[in-house]
């Protein structure tokens, strides 16, 4: 019952205020957002890649309220990529970005979201990456993929996410497939009503096996977004039975979370991505991985008392 709590707490602005003031929270929150400028991020970067692994890169933030927050958002990506190019890093890193934070939210926000995400896509080209569209609540979804299918036109390596709790899913997934898209399956991190999404991990679960079958079996580039050990076997068994090699599929897992097993799938000879989150706007993306396991809230509410 605590994970809708915290989800719910996620979007109050008097929590976040709360929370991103309470001085004991930066230790906390660095085991999953692990810098908070380019040049603190880049070490751990080197360190991923260094031992083998991939990274998604996402900047953090959301819900911003200005067009002047949305360029700084484009601008922030931007900027990485440039130290990327410089590290030559590019082939081994994409981006992750919420169109939210793109001004997708804002009047007229879905041109205004496109508008600031293309530079970054193109400027990810140019250095021989992709950008992948995180999915945000089920009510920015219709955008974004229409987003994702306008970004294609130009940059076919353009990925999107989707979400196995929402019920729309596993029509989405049959189209992406059968266009060839790059799609990153997860099982879903946001407060959904009952009108929209499973709300049983049981079938949740089930709705992410028949869309990952679907994925695999089509014609695009699927990445298992989970650190579910039951979910990773199945889609191990299920891309063998697609005849897919290891390099047609790859895994993905947040930083912070199992990191033991990103390095066992990557010495298995898989393709493993660490989505790596940085910035100073964690408290959304924060939350979110608080609510996913209550013995981090509880980890939290510890460090709170000690100090
Ligand atoms: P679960 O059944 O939740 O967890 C399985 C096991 O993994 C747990 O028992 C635990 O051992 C471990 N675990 C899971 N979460 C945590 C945690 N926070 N802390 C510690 N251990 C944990 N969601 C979206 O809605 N949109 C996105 O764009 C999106 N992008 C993602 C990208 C990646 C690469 C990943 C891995 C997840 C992403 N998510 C996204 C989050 C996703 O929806 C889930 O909330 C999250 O992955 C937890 O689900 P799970 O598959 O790991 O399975």
């Amino acid at each position: 019952m605590l994970g809708p709590v915290i989800l719910a707490a996620s979007r109050s602005d008097r929590m976040r205020r709360l929370i991103s003031a309470a001085p004991v929270t930066k230790s906390v929150v660095d085991r999953f957002i692990p810098g908070e400028t380019v040049d603190e991020i880049v070490p751990i970067i080197e360190d991923l890649t260094g031992k083998g692994l991939e990274v998604t890169m996402d900047v953090v933030g959301e819900d911003i309220t200005t067009p002047e927050q949305a360029m700084a958002a484009r601008d922030a990506y931007l900027e990485l990529i440039g130290r990327l190019e410089e590290l030559g890093l590019g082939a081994r890193a994409e981006m992750s970005v919420k169109l939210s934070m793109f001004g997708q939210a804002l009047p007229g926000g879905h041109e205004l979201a496109l508008a600031n995400v293309r530079p970054v896509v193109e400027a990810a080209a140019a250095i021989g990456t992709t950008v992948t569209l995180d999915a945000e609540d089920h009510t920015t979804l219709d955008s974004m993929f229409a987003i994702h299918e306008e970004l294609r036109k130009d940059f076919p390596g353009t990925g999107c996410v989707i979400q196995a709790y929402l019920f729309r899913t596993e029509a989405d997934a049959r189209r992406l497939a059968a266009s060839g898209s790059r799609v990153r399956i997860v099982k879903g991190a946001y407060k959904e009503p009952a009108s929209v999404a499973y709300q049983n991990k049981h079938e949740i679960d089930k709705a992410y096996v028949r869309i990952l079958k679907t994925l695999m079996e089509g014609e695009g580039y699927p990445m298992i977004g989970s650190h579910d050990p039951r979910i990773i076997a199945i889609a191990q068994d299920i891309a063998r039975r697609a005849g897919r090699k290891l390099d047609e599929y790859e895994f993905q897992m947040l930083y912070g979370i199992r990191g033991e097993e990103h390095l066992r799938l990557a010495a298995e000879g898989h393709r493993m991505r660490v989505y790596t989150a940085y910035g100073t706007d964690w408290y959304g993306y924060f939350m979110r991985r608080l609510a996913e396991k209550p013995a981090n809230v509880r980890f939290f509410a510890r460090s709170m008392v000690s100090k």
